[in-house]
């Protein structure tokens, strides 16, 4: 089938096209710039940016794919999580145009779509797979033996998100926002054993995360180096930080696919763009004998074809569409694959 995917579940405005597990087009607009002075994403600011990008993006996505509104085979779109405003944005949209096609709607989860994304580029998934979905709002592990049907959690951070401490560090490192490439790159002219940051729940046994107590522990260490009047060594306190999260991330996954017989790793989200975790994980995944995938960078950060390619998968699994009167959801659990 043919699918239309729409993500606004935050500051990107993503509209991708597929055709089963093939890419065709993935086309997005970010308001980011819009936040970077306030130092996180504004709602409001974001649900007015979605508004005024999304005829055009659709638009610039079907012009990419070389197809017309009429070969359009059904409209995905995110039902949540995220900003409430934001989200409602993409699925008025995605209403409209199921409504005026003619086509079914599939109204997704938008942390099943950071899996999904996956298929289109290292093919279906196996099954079952264990994921590691980290993000700017979320860090679990997750069992899946079918995104389209079954998705159940294994572990999550208790406190912040993997991808929320990057941009916390970037912040009290006066890096600006969003955090994670930033840190990426720095921390490439850094030492990762410079300094000994905690690491969360290392050996606490669970497929549980913590990154708050690793934050407070950057921001005191830079805190005092500022009190001492030295100098403070970004790209050490860089490359130190994102080796605590990567460390504690990996040995979390390949526990996880241990305890669960699972022999393929799938890292997903935001800060699966991450080059070292990227790096560690291979190294590691390698020595389990576990197959790792990890999308490429730019289909690990929010975007429309991920959208697309879960709904694709709903299709393709026989799933019911979705209502017209489709509600947004923004807590919407993982375990709610379409509502
Ligand atoms: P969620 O998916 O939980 O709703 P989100 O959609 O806001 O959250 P994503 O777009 O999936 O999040 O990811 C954004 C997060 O990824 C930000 O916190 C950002 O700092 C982080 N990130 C992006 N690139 C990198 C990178 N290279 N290294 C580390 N973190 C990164
Ligand atoms: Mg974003
Ligand atoms: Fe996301």
């Amino acid at each position: 089938p043919l699918v239309l995917g729409i993500e606004t579940s935050c500051d990107e405005t993503g509209v991708g096209v597929v055709r089963g597990t093939t890419l065709l087009a993935d086309a997005i607009a970010s308001s980011v710039d819009e936040h970077a002075r306030f130092g996180g994403v504004v709602p409001e600011v974001a649900s007015r940016a979605h508004l005024e990008a999304m005829t055009p993006t659709v638009e610039r996505a079907l012009l990419e794919a070389g197809v017309a509104f009429d070969d359009v085979d059904a409209i995905a779109v995110t039902a949540g999580p995220g900003l409430a405003g934001a989200l409602l944005v993409g699925v008025a949209a995605a209403k409209a145009y199921a409504l005026a096609l003619g086509k079914p709607l599939y109204g997704v989860n938008h942390l099943a779509a950071h899996v999904a994304v996956d298929q289109l580029e290292h093919g279906p998934l196996p099954k079952p797979c264990v994921a590691m979905l980290v993000s700017g709002g979320h860090s679990s592990l997750l069992l899946v033996p079918d995104v389209a049907t079954d998705v159940r959690p294994l572990g999550a951070t208790v406190d912040d998100a993997a991808g929320e401490a990057f941009d916390k560090v970037a912040r009290v490192l006066g890096l600006g926002f969003p955090g994670g490439p930033v840190i990426d790159r720095m921390a490439r002219d850094g030492a990762s054993a410079a300094i000994a940051f905690p690491r969360g729940k290392y050996d606490d046994g669970t497929l549980d995360f913590s990154f708050s107590g690793l934050k407070t522990a950057v921001a005191r260490w830079v805190e005092a180096r500022e009190r001492s009047g030295e100098p403070v060594p970004v790209a050490d306190v860089a490359a130190s930080f994102q080796e605590a999260v990567v460390d504690v991330l990996t040995r979390k996954a390949l526990a996880a696919c241990r305890e669960h017989g699972v022999k393929d790793l799938l890292v997903g989200g935001g800060v699966a763009a991450n080059s070292r975790l990227r790096a560690l994980a291979a190294e590691r995944c390698e020595a389990a004998g576990v197959r790792l995938r990890v999308p490429r960078p730019g289909l690990c950060t929010d975007n429309g074809a991920m959208v697309a390619a879960l709904g694709a998968e709903l299709v393709a699994s026989g799933a019911v569409p979705s209502e017209l009167d489709l509600p947004a959801d923004s807590a919407l659990p993982v375990t709610t694959i379409r509502l």
